[in-house]
């Protein structure tokens, strides 16, 4: 482990300070942001010693990498965590996403949320869904161009094994937080709409924000902030394929 369970449980404290204290400056309910843990790249261990602190929900990008640790959690009678696929998904991998998380963040095909739908075992509730969605035109990420996430939600609401929850976003790294801030609150904006649009029965999440940037995703209007590093350190350089 890169860091020790003491450190890991100080980090989850601090990162709860972080949401409590941007809250607080939006006059914002704490209760109205969920932590959500990124644990790509780290191990089995380290998820159980943030399990051990309170954390319950982990987000990760690599299936197989998920996999494995959710097999070695089980096997030492973990099992009280929600877990949030925040990856892209190929083809060949809906299957195990839809038997094996409770959420996933990048939706942005209507191919793969039919392909979801379709796997999801009935003893399982829905998949819970985000749309993702490239609100900068970013060249390397993934999402939907914004004008066309309106018709997509429509589609993907009527899926019968899938709970569209609302939008997920990853801004460029702006040096300018002022930028930042901006691209969170034009996601903010096009949530809004789009909860007007359709009035959906369970359209409560906006996931924007991560270790550099939660602040002003809170400040936004973000309810669930996808933090890696500043939990569980920084990450080696990717090693893992998808
Ligand atoms: C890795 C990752 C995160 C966490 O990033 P940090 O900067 O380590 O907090 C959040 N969201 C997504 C989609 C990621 O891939």
């Amino acid at each position: 482990m890169t860091e020790t369970p003491h450190k890991l449980t100080e980090n989850i404290a601090q990162v709860q300070q972080r949401i409590a204290a941007a809250c607080q400056q939006s006059q914002r309910n704490p209760q109205s942001v969920q932590l959500l843990a990124v644990s790509k790249t780290f191990s089995a261990q380290h998820i159980a010693a943030a399990v051990a602190a309170g954390q319950t929900a982990f987000g990760e990008n690599y299936i197989q990498e998920a996999l494995d640790k959710m097999q070695a959690l089980k096997k030492q009678g973990i099992a009280n965590i929600t877990w949030h696929c925040i990856g892209s998904v190929q083809s060949r991998k809906t299957k195990a996403v839809a038997e094996h998380f409770d959420w996933l963040h990048s939706l942005d095909r209507l191919n793969t949320a039919e392909r979801l739908s379709r796997q999801r075992p009935e003893h399982l509730p829905p998949l819970q869904v985000c749309i993702q969605v490239n609100m900068d035109g970013g060249d390397n990420k993934s999402g939907l161009d914004p004008d066309s996430v309106l018709a997509f939600a429509r589609h993907i609401s009527t899926l019968p094994n899938l709970q569209l929850r609302g939008l997920m976003s990853i801004p460029e790294p702006y040096e300018d937080p002022n930028q930042t801030l901006a691209i969170h609150q034009r996601t903010r904006t096009l949530f809004n709409t789009i909860g007007t649009q359709l009035n959906l029965p369970h359209w409560d999440t906006l996931s924007m924000g991560m270790s550099a940037d939660l602040e002003l995703a809170i400040a936004a209007g973000s309810t669930m902030v996808r933090v890696g590093s500043s939990i569980f350190g920084q990450r080696p350089a990717k090693s893992v394929s998808p």
